[in-house]
């Protein structure tokens, strides 16, 4: 028995005898199959030939899996108390990237903006006996179940420490981002993952149904995402990837932003 990791979007499923058939996060029109196929790994086989990385990413410290692997997302590690909350996940898990979150005092929990990065998060939380936290409307892509997994429903999820998860919906329905008043010297932070996409003027972000198929959200859902925002104070923005981080004037480059996309989609020569 092994849990099987797909090589396309990272997913650690439950453990099987076998490969699982199909990877019903890359069948989705939001991801992809390679046109060679599904590819599997397991969790032996990825901590044989990738490693956790920790460094400083901006404000915060991010943890990555090296060499690149899947989508290539970093997590974040949130000042939580005395411990650290992780925002996003990555899919592999060894001792140095176990025992470097251990010395910042290990995980209080878990949050993933979306599907694509679940990735390695039932073997996190059970590292850290913590919970994950995840919201409801996508519990139709959890491949691994586990009573770590905490859903949680509605808008808003107050975690506490100045920690507070927020529903965007758009890239999907449950699409989360975390906003860190605490940030930019508490000026506030906005944790993104795709959900708001950091592009690279850094005067900008993005807003996508799916990026890789390249297929834009409507009008509606983009207006709703900056609706949501404009009720939050943040200075910075932490997309998913290393370095992607807007410096300064976050909640103005969100609504500017979105209103550049709506005139976009009406005609670019609008913009
Ligand atoms: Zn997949
Ligand atoms: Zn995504």
């Amino acid at each position: 028995m092994s849990a099987f990791v797909c090589c396309t979007c990272g997913t650690q499923f439950a453990e099987s005898e076998a490969p699982p058939p199909e990877c019903p996060v890359c069948l989705d029109p939001r991801q992809f199959v390679p046109p060679d196929g599904q590819r599997w790994t397991t969790v032996e086989e990825l901590r044989a030939t990738h490693h956790t990385v920790v460094r400083d990413d901006g404000e915060l410290e991010g943890i990555g899996s090296e060499p690149f692997f899947a989508i290539g997302q970093r997590a974040l590690l949130v000042p939580f108390g005395g411990q650290r909350l992780m925002w996003d996940c990555i899919s592999v898990l060894d001792d140095a990237g176990a025992d470097a979150v251990e010395a910042r005092g290990g995980l209080a929990g878990i949050a993933i903006s979306h599907p694509h990065y679940y990735s390695a998060m039932v073997e996190w939380a059970h590292r850290f006996e913590c919970p994950v936290h995840l919201h409801a409307d996508d519990a139709e892509w959890i491949m691994r179940p586990d009573p770590a997994i905490e859903l949680w429903h509605g808008e808003f999820l107050d975690l506490g420490h100045g920690v507070t998860l927020v529903r965007c919906g758009g890239h999907f329905a449950g699409g989360t981002v975390l906003h860190w008043a605490d940030g930019a010297d508490r000026r506030g932070a906005l944790l993104s993952g795709d959900i708001v996409q950091v592009i690279p003027d850094r005067a900008h972000v993005a807003f996508m149904y799916s990026y890789p198929n390249l297929i834009p959200l409507p009008e509606a859902a983009v207006r709703r995402i900056a609706a949501t925002l404009a009720g939050l104070r943040f200075e910075t923005i932490h997309g998913a990837w290393w370095n992607t981080v807007v410096p300064a004037d976050g909640a103005g480059v969100v609504a500017r932003s979105a209103e550049r996309y709506a005139r976009a989609l009406r005609d670019p020569g609008l913009i």
